[in-house]
C-alpha cells in the first residue's frame, strides 16, 4: 500500500462508502480527456464522467485558461450587494439558452442546493401570495440530492432511512411505465384538483440515480400541462440531464410544455468546479418584490456566485457553441444506439436502453435480490481491473462518458462490458 493510500485510510471519510467492507480507493494522480491515471500509471476510461459532471473531457485547455485568467483578476467576493462580470455573463447566456419564460438566475453551490432553492422558492411564492399550498408531488424512484429538502422529494430507501422521520410529506406518483401512463395522469389530476399543491418536481425524461429509467416525452408534456392548468409550479431538476446528456442541450428541449423553475449543476462548469443554478420564470420573481425585506428570498451560501466557477461555466458554454461539441455528442449518441443493438443479442443484458449520451441495461440476476449487491461489486471490480470507471447502480450498468471520448476508447469500453456479460 502506498503512503498516500495509507494516509487516505487514516484520515478520510468517503461519500457513499461502508468503510468496514469496501476496498481501498484508487489514488488518481492525473486526468486528461476521457482518461484517469492512477499512482501506478494505470489508465482508466472515465465512462462515468466523474459522477456525471465532466462533459468536455478532463483538463480542457479552454476551461483551464478561463479559470486561470479569472483567478488573476477576481477570486471570490460577496454576492449580496456586490456583483461581478462573470456571474452577469453566465446569467445572460443561460437565459439566452433556456425557453423565453425564464429570466432570473439564482446561484448556489451544487445540485442539492439548487433543488433546495427551487423548493424554497416554490413554497415561499405561495406564502408571499397568501395561499396555503404546502403539498409537493414527485415521482417514485426520484433522486434530487442528499440535503433534507432534496431527500424529502426523493425515493425513500436504504440510503435515507435514518432520516425518514424528519422529511416533509410528499405525494409520490408511480413511475410512469408505458402501460400505466394514463392511469397515473388521472391520479395526478385528481390530486392537483385539491388546490393544495405548491409544486411538482421531476427529473425530466430520465431518472438518474434510480437506475437510468426512461419515460416518454408525451407523458411529461401531459403531466406538466395538468400541473400548469391547476396553478402548480413545475420544477425540472436538470442537474443530471442538462448540458447535452439527453442529446439536446436540456431535456426540456424535447418537450412542448416548459417548467417554471429549472435546476442546473453537474455539467454546468464542464465538471471542474462546483456550481448550482436555479433559474426561474419572471412571474415567480415578481412575487418576491415588496417593501418588506422578509418577502425577499433570504437564502444564500458563502460561495454563492463564485467567480472561478462562473468563468469555468462560461468557458464550457463557449465549447457547447462549437460544431466540434455538437458532432461529438451526435457521434456518442450514434455509438450508443449501435452498441444497444449489439447488447440486445446478450440474454444476460435486460432492458437495454439509451437516452442520448447515456446507455444502460440490467444484468439479469435471475431475480435474486441479495445477489444484486454481489453482482454490483463483482461488476465494479471487473471494470476497475480492466481500466474502466463504471459505477453500476445495483445490477444496472450504465455509461455516460465525456463527449470527447474517442472511438477507440469507446470500443475498448464496449469490449470490457461484453467480457463481463460473457462471464456472468
Ligand atoms: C446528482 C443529482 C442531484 C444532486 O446534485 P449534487 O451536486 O450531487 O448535490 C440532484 N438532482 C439530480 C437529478 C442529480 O442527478
Amino acid at each position: 500500500m502506498s503512503e498516500l493510500l495509507a494516509k487516505d485510510l487514516k484520515y478520510i471519510w468517503h461519500p457513499f462508502t461502508q468503510h468496514q467492507t469496501s476496498k481501498p480507493p484508487v489514488v488518481i494522480l492525473k486526468a486528461k480527456d476521457e482518461f484517469l491515471i492512477d499512482e501506478r500509471g494505470k489508465e482508466y476510461i472515465d465512462a462515468n464522467s466523474s459522477w456525471w459532471v465532466n462533459v468536455h473531457g478532463h483538463g480542457h485547455p479552454h476551461i483551464q485558461k478561463a479559470i486561470a485568467e479569472q483567478f488573476m483578476s477576481l477570486d471570490h467576493v460577496v454576492f449580496a450587494g456586490l456583483t461581478h462580470p462573470k456571474a452577469i455573463e453566465l446569467s445572460e447566456r443561460i437565459i439566452g439558452l433556456l425557453p423565453d419564460n425564464f429570466n432570473k438566475v439564482f446561484f448556489s453551490d451544487n445540485g442539492s442546493t439548487s433543488v433546495e432553492v427551487a423548493l424554497k422558492m416554490a413554497f415561499q411564492y405561495w406564502y408571499n401570495k397568501g395561499f396555503r399550498k404546502k403539498r409537493v408531488m414527485a415521482i417514485e424512484g426520484a433522486y434530487h440530492g442528499d440535503t433534507f429538502g432534496a431527500m424529502s422529494v426523493g425515493e425513500r430507501d436504504l440510503f435515507n432511512r435514518p432520516f425518514e422521520d424528519f422529511f416533509f410529506d410528499v405525494d409520490f406518483i408511480p413511475f410512469p411505465s408505458k402501460e400505466r401512463e394514463s392511469e397515473i395522469l388521472d391520479e395526478a389530476d385528481r390530486l392537483f384538483a385539491t388546490d393544495e399543491f405548491a409544486s411538482l418536481i421531476v427529473e425530466p425524461l430520465i431518472q438518474g440515480s434510480s437506475g437510468m429509467r426512461i419515460y416518454t416525452v408525451e407523458f411529461l408534456d401531459k403531466l406538466v400541462s395538468i400541473a400548469r392548468k391547476r396553478d402548480v409550479l413545475v420544477i425540472f431538476d436538470e442537474v443530471m440531464t442538462g448540458f447535452g446528456r439527453t442529446g439536446k442541450l436540456f431535456a426540456m428541449d424535447h418537450c412542448e410544455v416548459k417548467p417554471d423553475i429549472v435546476t442546473l449543476s453537474k455539467g454546468l462548469t464542464g465538471g471542474v468546479l462546483p456550481l448550482g443554478l436555479t433559474v426561474a420564470d419572471n412571474n415567480l420573481f415578481d412575487a418576491f418584490l415588496s417593501e418588506e425585506k422578509a418577502r425577499g428570498f433570504l437564502h444564500g451560501h458563502s460561495y454563492t456566485g463564485n467567480p472561478l466557477a462562473c468563468a469555468a461555466a462560461c468557458a464550457s458554454l463557449d465549447l457547447f457553441g462549437t460544431d466540434q461539441t455538437n458532432e461529438r455528442i451526435n457521434n456518442l449518441c450514434d455509438w450508443n444506439m449501435t452498441f444497444a443493438k449489439e447488447l440486445k443479442g446478450f440474454p444476460k443484458a435486460k432492458n437495454v436502453r439509451t437516452m442520448g449520451t447515456i446507455l444502460a441495461f440490467e444484468i439479469d440476476s435471475g431475480g435474486n435480490d441479495s445477489y444484486f449487491a454481489e453482482i454490483r461489486e463483482m461488476a465494479y471490480a471487473h471494470f476497475i481491473e480492466n481500466g474502466v470507471l463504471i459505477r453500476p447502480l445495483g445490477n444496472t450498468v450504465f455509461i455516460n462518458p465525456p463527449y470527447c471520448i474517442n472511438h477507440l476508447s469507446y470500443k475498448l469500453l464496449k469490449e470490457v462490458i461484453l467480457d463481463l456479460l460473457k462471464s456472468v
